[in-house]
């Protein structure tokens, strides 16, 4: 269930090598057609029961800024299931199968010369610069290469289901045997592939745990959105589209990462559960003057408190509480000065905000002194490679979080080692955090059961 790049790429996968098998393709969300956000129109998330930006055909991808980022190294953890020569062949693989969708031609991240001078420049200020190839989709083109997908399964025999959310794994001695949907249907199966994503992490988790199967915490990411001129980036992103810069903060040693960066592009909300955070995107028919990125700070919590992702959902709750079930947005000038930003200080930044509906506040009243300490110090350390990065006008909006789920222990076919025919993949296994290693999770996964079915080798 779930029919994001993991769930497509499976079905893909299993259709392309064993053509008669059948498939069905739960998913809670809209079909590509009927997704939307209504803060489009109305100015403010509205919280949505189903979030159209991370639920529906295309998964939390669907809306994204569409950047394949074409390595092992970002975007998940797959290479600890099946070993790097085989991530790298399966990066290939999905490559191309986006490339026959639509996907563009163009790659960033390949000129050697100005990376090793960007790099250089990094190391100077105590940032690693992780270099690797970014096909860039866009927001419109990933569109377009979805509407493609969606009619290829439909003409492979694909079955979707939507606006039906799997409520309960089925099994039968030590083998699963299908799905309970919401409203008591059972969907009979011999294979069942749980690929619910970051909006269904929870689900999952509990899903194990009734079964028995084996995972670890996850780790945590959470931070602010920041909002700069295009300017103060392009540099970086004209060589590299999305820079991911790492650093070791002075004073915690904590490492925080610049990440999901979008030049020209806006900020966006999506909401988990009841609760609003901040993302972003960069939209190819309607650039605008400002670059956004995420700067995140990575936690992991041990004995006694595991449970990161509850930690992290508390802080951006406790945001929304303060603004209202709204993102926050301050200007670092402000947090710095130990005052709020207010509706009138937000109008003299030059930087003009791009998310509507964002209220103006302070965000030192939401973030330990932890995470503020490495965010500002990461903002001064980018400031020697990128000056203006922490201007008085640069804007903060939080909460941003990216949940890194459980882990799950599973077999190098992304197989439970508890439930036969039973398979995880995708960003709510741990498997991955990112468009292309989802796929190729889903890849994985719909080679093998095609495999088991006696499909053709792929
Ligand atoms: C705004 C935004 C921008 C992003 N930009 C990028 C980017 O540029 N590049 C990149 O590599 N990654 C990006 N990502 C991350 C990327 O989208 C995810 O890593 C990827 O989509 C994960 O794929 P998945 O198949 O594991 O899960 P998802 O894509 O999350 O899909 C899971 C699907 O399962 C459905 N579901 C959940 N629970 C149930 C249930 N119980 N029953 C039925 N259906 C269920 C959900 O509705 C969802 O549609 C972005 C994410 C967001 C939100």
């Amino acid at each position: 269930m779930g029919a994001g790049p993991t769930g497509i790429f499976a079905a893909y996968e299993i259709k392309r090598l064993k053509p008669d098998s059948e498939i069905l393709l739960v998913e809670m969300g809209e079909d590509l057609t009927g997704r939307n956000c209504p803060r489009e129109d109305v100015g403010k998330c509205v919280l949505c029961p189903v979030c159209g930006v991370v639920s529906g055909f295309g998964g939390a991808g669907a809306f994204s800024d569409g950047k394949l980022n074409l390595t092992k190294d970002v975007g998940g953890d797959l290479a600890s299931y099946i070993g790097e020569k085989a991530v790298w062949d399966l990066i290939d693989y999905v490559d191309e199968v986006y490339l026959e969708m639509g996907a563009p031609k163009r790659l960033y991240g390949v000129d050697r010369q100005r990376i090793r001078e960007l790099k250089r420049k990094a190391y100077r200020q105590g940032l690693l610069l992780v270099p690797f190839r970014i096909r860039h989709m866009g927001s419109d083109g990933g569109r377009t290469v979805l509407e493609n997908f969606r009619k290829r399964l439909e003409e492979m025999g694909v079955e979707f289901r939507f606006r039906t959310r799997a409520r309960r794994i089925v099994t039968d001695g030590g083998r699963v045997g299908g799905v309970e949907l919401e409203g008591g249907e059972l969907v009979a199966g011999r294979y069942v592939i749980a690929a619910p994503g970051r909006v269904g992490a929870h689900w999952l988790v509990g899903e194990a745990e009734r079964l028995g199967i084996p995972f670890e915490g996850g780790r945590v990411d959470l931070g602010v959105r920041v909002e700069v001129s295009e300017e103060v980036m392009r540099e970086f992103t004209e060589v590299l589209y999305e820079p991911k810069l790492i650093y070791y903060t002075p004073t915690f040693d904590d490492k925080v990462r610049v990440f999901c960066v979008n030049p020209g592009g806006e900020v966006v909300t999506e909401s988990y559960w009841g609760i609003v955070t901040v993302n972003g995107q960069a939209r190819e028919c309607c650039k605008t003057d400002n670059t956004n990125f995420a700067l995140l700070v990575s936690t992991k919590f041990t004995e006694p408190h595991r449970n990161s992702i509850d930690y992290a959902l508390d802080i951006a709750r406790l945001a929304n509480n303060i603004a209202g079930n709204q993102p926050l947005i301050q200007r670092l000038g402000d947090l710095r000065r130990g005052r709020r930003s207010t509706p009138e200080r937000i109008s003299r930044s030059v930087v003009r905000p791009t998310l509507k509906g964002a209220v103006a506040g302070d965000l030192s009243f939401v973030y330990p002194y932890r995470y503020l300490v490495d965010l500002l110090e990461t903002l001064d350390a980018l400031n020697g490679v990128m000056p203006g990065i922490s201007s008085d006008h640069t804007l903060l909006y939080g909460v941003e979080l990216k949940l890194h789920t459980a882990k799950f222990r599973l077999k190098p076919s992304l197989e439970t080692e508890t439930v036969e025919g039973l398979f995880i993949g995708g960003d709510a296994g741990g498997v991955s955090r990112g468009l292309v290693q989802a796929s190729a999770s889903g890849v994985v996964i719909g080679r093998e059961i095609s495999r088991r079915m006696g499909g053709a080798p792929p």
